[in-house]
């Protein structure tokens, strides 16, 4: 993987405002955050997309996220929030190094804006196409 920004941060060759670390994980605040208390929650090894990062990175992640919710949720203010995961330029992801967007949605008007333009499921379609995503989650 290229190297990235996050790269330099978890090196400390940047500067961040961190909010937790652990061995496999750091959290700091987003540099152009969508509301106040926006965090970004890295692994700190170095893959650009999810589906790439290992089972002991994704659980350190994992175990970390709700805590830091919590706590971004205490001092912003707010019970409302966003997780956020981009991965690739497409879905808007802009640092290929897999992070987390923990965003607050604050009651006066900010955060995360959401454009969703639901289709319908197709009942024909819908039993091949989850099977073909339940063979394939099982097989790897
Ligand atoms: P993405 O669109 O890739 O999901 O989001 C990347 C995020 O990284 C953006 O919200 C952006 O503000 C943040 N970001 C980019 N460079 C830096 C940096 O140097 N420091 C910090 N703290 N955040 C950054």
């Amino acid at each position: 993987m290229a190297e990235t920004i996050f790269s330099k941060i978890l090196r400390g060759e940047i500067p961040c405002h961190e909010v937790y670390q652990d061995e496999h994980v750091l959290a700091f605040l987003d540099i152009g955050p969508l509301s106040k208390g926006h965090v970004l929650v890295i692994p700190k090894e170095e893959v650009a997309t999810l589906a790439e990062l290992s089972d002991e990175a994704s659980a350190a992640i994992g175990r970390v996220l709700p805590r830091l919710c919590r706590a971004v949720m205490k001092v912003s203010g707010t019970d409302q929030y966003n997780v956020l995961q981009n991965n690739g330029p497409r879905a808007h992801q802009a640092v290929f190094h897999v992070h987390f967007h923990i965003i607050p949605k604050p009651l006066e008007g900010g955060g995360l804006g959401i454009d969703w333009p639901a289709g319908q499921l197709d009942a024909e379609e819908a039993p091949a196409l989850a099977e073909a995503i339940r063979a394939a989650a099982n097989g790897s």
